[in-house]
This record gives structure tokens, sequence and C-alpha cells, in this order.
């Protein structure tokens, strides 16, 4: 099998690549592999095998038709997990979420159909359903983002749809709960948060710190695209959940706990606009169709991934800071 990912070098992508590489996941073969990616800032190259004989890398944009019919010839299936990420730079710059979210994901499955790409899933969010105040959220909900990140991934989700309804394109669309383990950008809030603490520095907690998130280890989430990869339906939606939920505020003292830290570090800040208070989602029916069951749990995996952090500060420094860095003089 010939899996074409998009993303790759990005924190869940490179996950996944490299689930793929070791055969750590269940699969009939050894898949090949071809990562494209165009190293926004929000990648690390390192993240991937410098070299490996079953991954290609090419860097690249998914907006450029171009190279996508010409890279996409001869793969057996589309992952697409390349966007724009970050909820706080969407409500900034948000133009740039729809360019990658929105027509880099039309650009894709447009030429995944050209190509005769048989298989296709599209990674996508909780957050396209907007805010949960009590129950959680089956597939049939109806979408209703509220950040422009969420907006521009609801408008792929919808282009996906419309691809496979209109063309017959094989795609299934993922949706999943906030993710964390090694190797995510120091922006999202676990690794804010850790590498905060590890360098005695105030934790910023938007609000009253109320706000409520189900958290899934990035193995967990890999694990499930994989499930619905080789096993989902054409046409259909899949939550991806854990049920561990957990107020920010709440996460933020278990973490300065985790750290070796002192409660005096939390600093609440003015709330985010229009953030939203509580995701959850009901994934019953990956669950039960395609067996899927995470095996992380959220009090190991959090120890662990704090572990993780204290012992890699050169990864999260040098990403952390790398913006920073004065221009070269050469
Ligand atoms: P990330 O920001 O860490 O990685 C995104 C990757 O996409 C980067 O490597 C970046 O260089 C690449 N990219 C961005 N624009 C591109 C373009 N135009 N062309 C090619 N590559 C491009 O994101 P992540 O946290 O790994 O998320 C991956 C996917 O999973 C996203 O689609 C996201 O919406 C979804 N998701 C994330 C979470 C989470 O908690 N992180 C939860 C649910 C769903």
């Amino acid at each position: 099998m010939k899996i074409f990912i998009t993303g790759g070098a990005g924190f869940i992508g490179s996950h996944y690549v490299k689930l793929l590489l070791s055969g750590d996941i269940a699969s009939a073969d050894r898949p090949e592999v071809t990562v494209l990616d165009k190293l926004t800032y929000a990648a690390v190259r390192e993240n991937l095998p410098a070299a490996h004989r079953r991954l290609r890398f090419v860097q690249g944009d998914i907006c450029d038709r171009a190279l996508l019919m010409d890279l996409l010839p001869g793969h057996d299936a589309v992952v697409h997990f390349a966007a724009e990420s970050h909820v706080d730079r969407s409500l900034g710059a948000p133009a740039e979420f729809v360019r990658t979210n929105v027509m880099g994901t039309q650009t894709l499955l447009d030429a995944a159909l050209h190509t005769g790409v048989q298989r296709v899933v599209h990674v996508s969010t909780d957050e396209v359903y907007g805010s949960i105040a009590e129950g959680s959220w089956t597939e049939e909900r109806p979408l209703l983002p509220n950040s422009p990140y969420a907006a521009s991934k609801a408008g792929s989700d919808l282009i996906a749809r419309s691809y496979w309804r209109t063309h017959g394109l094989n795609i299934s669309i993922t949706r999943c709960c906030n993710n964390y383990g090694p190797y995510q950008h120091p922006e999202k809030l676990i690794p804010c948060f850790v590498s905060n603490l590890l360098e005695e520095a105030p934790v910023p907690v938007y609000g009253d710190g109320r706000n409520r998130r189900e958290w899934l280890h990035v193995d967990d989430h890999c694990r499930a695209v994989h499930l619905v990869l080789t096993g989902g339906r054409a046409g259909e939606i899949y939550n991806v959940g854990s049920g561990r939920e957990i107020p920010n505020i709440d996460l933020a003292e278990w973490l300065v706990e985790l750290c070796g830290s002192d409660s005096s570090m939390i600093r609440h800040v003015a709330d985010r606009k229009g953030h939203d208070l509580r995701y959850s989602l009901d994934d019953t029916k990956i669950r039960e169709q395609l067996g899927y069951t995470p095996r992380v749990p959220f009090e190991k995996g959090l120890p662990e991934t704090v572990a993780w952090y204290r012992d890699n500060p050169e990864w999260w420094k040098a990403v952390k800071y790398r913006d920073a860095k004065p221009a070269s003089a050469a």
C-alpha cells in the first residue's frame, strides 16, 4: 500500500507516519509513505526520520494543484492532516486558515479524484460542533463553529462531504477531541504550560479557567485514524473521543504539581474571544463499528508527557524560540 500523508511534519501527522514506518500498527503490509508538508512555523522536519527506505518527504503546499497532480498518481490512499491548527492565531490572521484548510482541502480532494486515488481520510476536529453545555455530540449534530479555525475546518468537512456525494470519492471524516503527547508545538495548551513551568515562568489561564476539554493521547488518535482508513465507510463521519474531560484550571493545577511547581505560577488572563465553554464527543459509532478503544489513560499519559518535555528541552526550546531568533547575517 502506498499512502500519501499531508501535514506529516506536524504533531499528529508525524506520529502517524512513525507508526506506519515502525510497523507498530495493525496493517497487512509495510506501507510506503509520501509526506507532503509546507514546513510552516508549526512543523519540525526532524520529527520524521531524515531518511527511511519507505519514506519520501516533499516540501510543498496542498494548495499547489500542479504539484499534487505530479505526486499523487500511484498512491492508494490519502490521509489529510495538513492544516493551520491554532485557534488563537485564527483570531488575528484568519485568511491563512481559509486558504489552507478550505482551499487546500478542496485542491487536494480534486487532485485525488482526478488521479484515481482509491481512499481518503480527512482529519477534522470536534471544534466544528461549537460548544455544548451538557451531553455529547453525535456525528448528526449540526456544525456551529465559533472560531475562524473551527469554521475553516467545518468548511473543509463540507467540501469533503461534497466530493463523496457528488463525485463518489471514497472519503471518511474523523472528528477528534484535543490531543496531547510528545512533539506538540509549545503554543498549544499542555506544552505551553509545561514548558513555562519548567522555565519557572507563569502559565496563562484564560478567564476563570472553567472551560472544559476532552483529552486524547496522540497515539490513540492515530490508531483511530488508521482504523477509519482501513475499515471506515465512504461518506461517513467518525467522532474520536476519550470520555476524559477536565476544566482548564484543574489541568493547570495538575501540571503545576507534575512539574514540581507552585499554584502561584497560574495567572488568569483576559478570556479568549468567543471561547467555547465545553466540548464533548459521543464516539459510540467508531467504538461499535470499528472496535476503537483508547489505550492510554490520561492519568498515565499526562505524567509521561510531562516527563518527555522535561527530558527533551532541546526539542521544545528550539521550536519555542526559533521564530524569535535574530535574522542571520549570512
Ligand atoms: P500541526 O499544526 O502540528 O501540524 C500541521 C502541519 O500541516 C504542519 O506540519 C504544517 O507545516 C502543515 N501545513 C500547514 N499548512 C500547509 C499547507 N498549506 N500545505 C502543506 N502542509 C501544510 O497540527 P496538528 O495538531 O498535528 O493537527 C493535525 C490535524 O489534526 C489538523 O487538521 C487539525 O485540525 C486536526 N486535529 C488536531 C487536534 C489537536 O488537538 N491538535 C485535534 C483534532 C483534530
